[in-house]
């Protein structure tokens, strides 16, 4: 793969916008990313191999519960510096990003908002170290984007919970320490258990063969009668918005990485376009390549503007649901798009692992899928503006 000499397009001077806080953990990630991720990257997509190495990295940076409080081992930071972490993450990989994300969102989140002080002692300080790494089971074989209707069940046997069932396309399962699993009780409510590995009746194989998100690793979670200790039930809250609201947090993360890996590919193509010569000029010279260009750029601005905004409502605890689902279509839609048209200007050296912009054109792809597929967050904000559910 060719150096990285990424330079984060800034066009309308966002810089302004942030603190000196924000810009010191922002160019923590982008120099770690540049350092750590970046020269092993390719090799580990190609490879479909989580690259493992990174992962107390991946801690120090923050990333691992950026806005936890510090006392659980969190990095204590506001809304936007997660998003900037994940940002910078995503633009040297969408799977090094998912790792990260489902590890804050999707199960230290739950475990600070949901559970008590015993498991918020007891879960968090490893997840945020990098000690543990954790996984999020909602998606089922038959239950994707309708997750409501789960099968996946737990019932009361007195000193302990009986659990059954199974979760596919889930992050981080193959080498999880504990999985946060959403499951029914013996009334249809949906409730998050804690499953730790080890527990019998427990197993988490890999799911292989994919063109996507290769350095991520995916799997199933099945349970078959897995005793699971009643004090590893998440105690405050649940029903269908307990999970929604982890997604919520993912979301908005997404939303902020994708506009990294739309960066990554926007640099690497105006680079390209300076210095790639045909008909005895650079290609930059013909109007269809600035074109292009100018358009990555316009489309990178908007989704900043976005983001930051967002930030802003998540950080005041006024953003919804609707809006969240809203920045994380538009973003990841922006940066599925540009990463085509960046891999077009790139001409065949475009579809090597030479550069980026193929891995991110091809994880992106899952970006677009998980955490609400393109269309259902389309559902949800005609929702939100009609008031009439096109759900069913
Ligand atoms: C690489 C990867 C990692 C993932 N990681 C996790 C994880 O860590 N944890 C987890 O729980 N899940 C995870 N997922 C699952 C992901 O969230 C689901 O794939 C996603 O929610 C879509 O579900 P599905 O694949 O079952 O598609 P389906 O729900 O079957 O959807 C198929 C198509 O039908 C459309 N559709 C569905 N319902 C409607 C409707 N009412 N109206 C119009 N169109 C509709 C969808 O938009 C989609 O285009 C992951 C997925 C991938 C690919």
């Amino acid at each position: 793969m060719k150096p990285d000499l990424f330079e984060a397009p800034d066009y309308y001077n966002l810089d302004e916008l942030l603190s000196e806080e924000h810009k010191l953990v922002r160019d923590a990630a982008r120099e770690w990313v540049k350092r750590d991720v970046s020269p092993i990257i390719e090799e580990a997509a190609q490879k479909a191999e989580f690259p493992k190495s990174i992962i107390g990295g991946l801690a120090e940076i923050g990333a691992f519960g950026p806005y936890i409080p510090e006392e659980y081992g969190g990095a204590g930071l506001d809304q936007i510096s997660y998003g900037l972490i994940m940002q910078e993450i995503e633009r040297g990989d969408s799977g090094v990003r998912s790792t990260a994300s489902v590890q804050s969102s999707l199960v230290m989140y739950p475990i600070w908002k949901y559970g008590n002080e015993e498991q918020r002692q007891k879960y968090l300080p490893k997840l945020a170290s990098g000690e543990w790494i954790g996984s999020f089971g909602l998606t089922e074989p038959d239950h994707g984007s309708n997750p409501g209707g789960m099968t996946t069940n737990f019932k009361d046997m007195g000193d302990h919970y009986l659990l059954n069932g199974a979760k596919m396309w889930i992050s981080n399962a193959p080498f999880c320490q504990i999985a946060v699993v959403w499951a029914k009780d013996e009334n249809g409510r949906i409730h998050g258990l804690i499953v730790e590995r080890g527990m019998e009746g427990f197993s988490t194989p890999e799911t292989h063969n994919k063109w996507s998100l290769r350095a991520s690793a995916t799997g199933e979670l099945i349970f078959d009668n897995v005793k699971v200790p009643k004090e590893n039930l998440l105690p405050n809250k649940s029903g269908l918005g307990a999970p929604l609201g982890c997604l919520d947090s993912a979301r908005f993360g997404i939303a902020w990485g994708a506009i990294g890996a739309a960066m990554d590919c926007y640099d690497t193509a105006l680079r390209y376009s300076k210095e790639r010569i045909q008909f005895g000029k650079p290609i930059g010279q013909f109007q269809l390549q600035q074109k292009k260009l100018a358009e990555m750029i316009t489309e990178i601005t908007k989704a900043q503007l976005l983001a930051w905004r967002l930030g802003v409502m998540r950080e005041n605890g006024t953003a919804t649901s609707a809006q969240i689902s809203m920045a994380k279509r538009n973003n990841v839609d922006m940066a599925i798009n540009i990463a085509r048209e960046a891999r077009q200007m790139l001409g065949g050296m475009g579809i090597t692992g030479e550069y980026s912009i193929m891995r991110h054109s091809m994880n992106l792809e899952s970006v677009i899928t998980y955490e609400g597929t393109h269309d259902i967050h389309l559902l949800i904000t005609g929702l939100d503006v009609t008031g009439l559910n096109a759900f069913k």
